[in-house]
């Protein structure tokens, strides 16, 4: 069989390898088998699954493959985050951040998309257009990919792309990702981050446990309209009440990303306006000072205006956490990696 039309088994769900295995005639058993290979084991070759029987193996090889990324580039910065550049088999290229945490624990900060639909005016990747939408082998494969350096505690879909406009690979990958035998991930570790897509947004909430993560970043829709076209189609009422009808479990807030940039969105009107903006939500707010790129003419917030916005927030009780900017000598705004070793230029 020529090598694209094999089935990958990374694309599949524990579901799908069932279906494809009863295809083959083979008990469902095996793909549990199998998975615990694949995620736990990270082995890519079937020749290698000894517990197999050597006829299903062989069949296996003329029917399917075993995907893997390999990283083409890794960065690395002075505060240890970690940037991988993976080439995708038809040439394109994705990146992977890993975030060292307290503890020695790690975050990984992973894609979805080549390049992003949205275009927000904050964000490199937006810059690019839309591309394509990664497989779910190919969101899942980062992840593998990052494993080899070390454990990873958290995932969040925050990387390159909007996740909730590529929903069907997404939600397949986070089934991977939970799964006992497949990369054996907790929901509860797991975040996603949109730009507002709302009918996604409320579909995802309906169908797969996840923490949700709204990238907001504006308190009038007259400047939100600005940073983030998408607010056109969805204004911040209409995101503020599916964000109040998004099921959580007991004790789970929505994160909600706020960029300051300097006299665009810091100002103490602006903090006010997100108090009563979040109104009735159960939320965090992550501040996240602007990372000033070539290209751009946003600015970075002031140290005296971030400090003041967050304190406003705090004095009314509302949990802010200022998200430090690491990985800032390692290109870290979201797309930097790709435009430098692709040789991209920003608009
Ligand atoms: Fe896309 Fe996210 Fe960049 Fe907006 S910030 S353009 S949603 S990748």
């Amino acid at each position: 069989m020529p090598e694209s039309q094999l089935v990958d088994i990374k694309n599949l769900t524990q579901e799908e390898l069932i279906e494809f295995l009863s295809g083959l005639g083979k008990e469902r058993f095996r793909a549990s088998q199998i998975m615990r290979w694949i995620y736990g084991r990270d082995v890519c070759s079937f020749d290698a699954m000894t517990d197999l029987a050597k006829a299903l193996r062989q069949e296996l090889q003329q029917r399917a493959t075993v995907s893997s990324l390999q990283p083409e580039a890794v960065e690395e910065s002075s505060d240890g985050t970690r940037k991988y550049l993976f080439r995708l088999d038809d040439g394109q290229s994705v990146e992977t951040v890993r975030i060292p945490m307290e503890a020695g624990r790690a975050t990984l900060c992973i894609s979805t998309q080549v390049g992003c639909a949205m275009g927000c005016s904050f964000c490199h990747t937006g810059s690019f257009g839309l591309v394509r939408n990664l497989t779910t082998a190919e969101i899942v494969n980062q992840v593998c990919a990052a494993r080899r350096d070390g454990p990873i505690q958290n995932i969040v879909l925050m990387g390159m792309g909007e996740p909730l406009d590529n929903l069907e690979n997404v939600i397949k990958a986070l089934k991977i990702f939970y799964l006992p035998e497949g990369l054996d991930f907790s929901p509860r570790k797991v975040t996603l981050s949109t730009a507002g897509l709302i009918p996604q947004m409320l579909d995802l909430g309906r169908r797969i446990k996840i923490n949700l993560a709204v990238s907001l970043n504006a308190t009038t829709d007259e400047v939100r309209d600005r940073l983030m076209p998408i607010n056109r189609r969805y204004p911040l009422k209409e995101l503020m009440a599916a964000c109040r009808a998004y099921p959580l479990a007991p004790r789970q807030k929505v994160t909600f990303e706020y960029i300051l940039i300097r006299d665009v969105n810091d100002s103490d009107q602006d903090a006010k306006r997100l108090v009563g903006l979040l109104h009735g939500i159960r939320a965090k707010i992550n501040l996240i000072p602007y990372n000033e790129h070539p290209g751009s003419p946003l600015k970075a917030p002031t140290a005296r205006r971030i400090e003041a916005f967050q304190t406003y927030l705090l004095s009314r009780d509302m949990i802010a956490i200022r998200r430090a900017s690491k990985g800032q000598d390692i290109s870290a705004a979201c797309g930097q990696l790709k435009g430098k070793l692709d040789g991209t230029k920003s608009k």
